[in-house]
């Protein structure tokens, strides 16, 4: 095959399908295969949706072609008459369909194993491969994975030809998102193969931080890597956080990139700081937290009012939780406050339900009926309704009830109730890190 040593190595990623058009399914497909592209070394630099139909795709391809080497499409390869892929990329590159013995096979054997004598026509369509196209092999569904070189110059497709500089690299990957992840397994040797050194590999760390803004942060973060960097950073906010997203560019040695990233990692020590968790597997402060209580041999258990069992949920959401986790209550009502977390009742009347001393009581309260090392309590106004002038909706108090002291603070989280429920437990979590972390 022809490779491309000097051309940059980029990609192009036609996604096919009406029902993304119509905004029935969020282009996932997209979205995965611009970061799976950038990580290998040839970042998408143009996308497009296309409809179910030969012109749509066509037209697609072949605005693609001008963009990049290397064309991905997904989509529109399964056995219906709706899905039109696999004709109309074989019709535009000139490349005449033939039933491939191999995979008509194959698929019949897949079939008699589930009871089915007879391979539908329909699927047999599947089994069509353009002449000189590669077969990539899909081990969770029917349609099979193509790749196509498409030489310039053989353009059959209607209108203009594509302005394309040279040969291309076509890959048709199927639609369905765990089959396209299967089958892109198959497709990275022919990717590998087409630009050779000419990838640019992405290397990738991503540093976790929460209880700070991103307005806040990322001049800090600028500032500590200072002018002449040899890393990037991108900054990530959601709901629980900022991520920093450092990464390294242009750099096939992966040693090499790791020590830059190591460098880059020193210097931001002092800037994220308390701020910064590390939650390898997942990036959820849970999995920090989980992995600091198994350290320090600690349990812990909650009652939680306004997060209504999130806390709870945050906590046990890994495996293997059951050995820090011992329980918890959603002590909704103040009754329930009462009797289920022994909050006096006296003190819910004096200062309310969303107060210090309550939220204070709600984590010892925990803490003793379950017999755990560490309570966590949670008390606030997660709105729509319920503010009020002194206790405004997002009003939130938490408190984390160590062995020898109870730490209780109040913040007030912005956005909807949603928001502010994923805020305040997020921030009952950082607490508890911190605490566990002796910082
Ligand atoms: P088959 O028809 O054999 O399932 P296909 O390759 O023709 O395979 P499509 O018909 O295009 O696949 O898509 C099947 C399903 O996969 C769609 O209904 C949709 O749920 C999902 N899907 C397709 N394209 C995308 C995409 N770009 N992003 C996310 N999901 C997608
Ligand atoms: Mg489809």
């Amino acid at each position: 095959m022809a490779g491309k040593e000097t051309a940059a190595a980029t990609a192009a990623v036609v996604t096919v399908g009406d029902e993304l058009l119509i905004g029935q399914t969020i282009d996932g497909n997209a979205a995965w295969l611009g970061q799976r592209l950038a990580t290998l070394g040839a970042p998408v630099v143009f996308g497009v949706r296309a409809a179910d139909d030969d012109e749509a795709i066509t037209h697609a391809l072949g605005v693609a072609l001008e963009r990049a080497p290397l064309v991905v499409v997904t989509g529109g390869l399964g056995p219906t008459d709706d899905d039109r892929t696999r004709p109309a990329v074989a019709r535009a590159l000139g490349a005449e369909l033939r039933l491939d013995e191999g995979l008509s096979s194959d698929l019949e054997a897949r079939f008699r194993a589930a009871g089915i004598a007879e391979l539908p026509e329909t699927n047999r369509r599947q089994c069509m491969v353009p002449a000189g196209g590669r077969v990539l092999a899909n081990p969770l569904g029917t349609a099979p994975g193509l790749a196509l070189d498409a030489r310039a110059g053989v353009w059959q497709g209607a209108g203009r030809p594509p302005e394309v500089a040279g040969d291309a690299l076509v890959l048709l990957l199927p639609g369905p998102p765990r089959e396209l992840r299967a089958v892109f397994e198959a497709a990275e040797p022919e990717i590998h193969a087409w630009f050779g050194d000419a990838l640019r590999p992405v290397h990738v760390r991503t540093l976790y931080t929460t209880g700070i803004a991103e307005s806040v942060l990322a001049p800090r973060v600028e500032a500590a890597l200072g002018e002449a960097r040899e890393v990037d950073a991108a900054f990530l906010p959601g709901l629980t956080g900022v991520a920093v997203r450092l990464s390294v560019w242009g750099v096939a040695d992966a040693a090499e990139a790791g020590r830059r990233l190591d460098g880059a990692e020193a210097r931001l020590d002092d800037v994220l700081g308390a701020y910064r968790y590390r939650a390898p597997e997942s990036g959820d402060l849970g999995e920090a937290v989980g992995a600091a209580l198994v350290a320090r041999k600690y349990t812990v258990a909650v009652a939680e009012s306004c997060t209504g069992g999130l806390l709870a949920k945050r906590l046990t959401d890994r495996a293997g939780a059951s050995a820090y986790f011992l329980g918890g209550v959603v002590a909704y009502a103040d009754d329930a406050k009462v009797t289920l977390a022994a909050v006096d009742a006296a003190m819910i009347r004096r200062h309310g339900a969303v107060s210090e001393p309550v939220a204070r009581a709600l984590a010892e309260g925990a803490r003793g009926a379950f017999g755990a090392n560490c309570g966590v309590g949670i008390t606030g106004v997660a709105g729509p309704g319920g503010g009020s002038d002194e206790k405004p909706v997002g009003t939130v108090w938490y408190a984390v009830a160590m062995p020898d002291e109870v730490h209780v603070r109040r913040q007030w989280f912005p956005g909807d109730r949603e928001a502010v429920r994923v805020r305040a437990a997020q921030a009952a979590l950082g607490l508890l890190l911190g605490l566990l972390e002796g910082r």
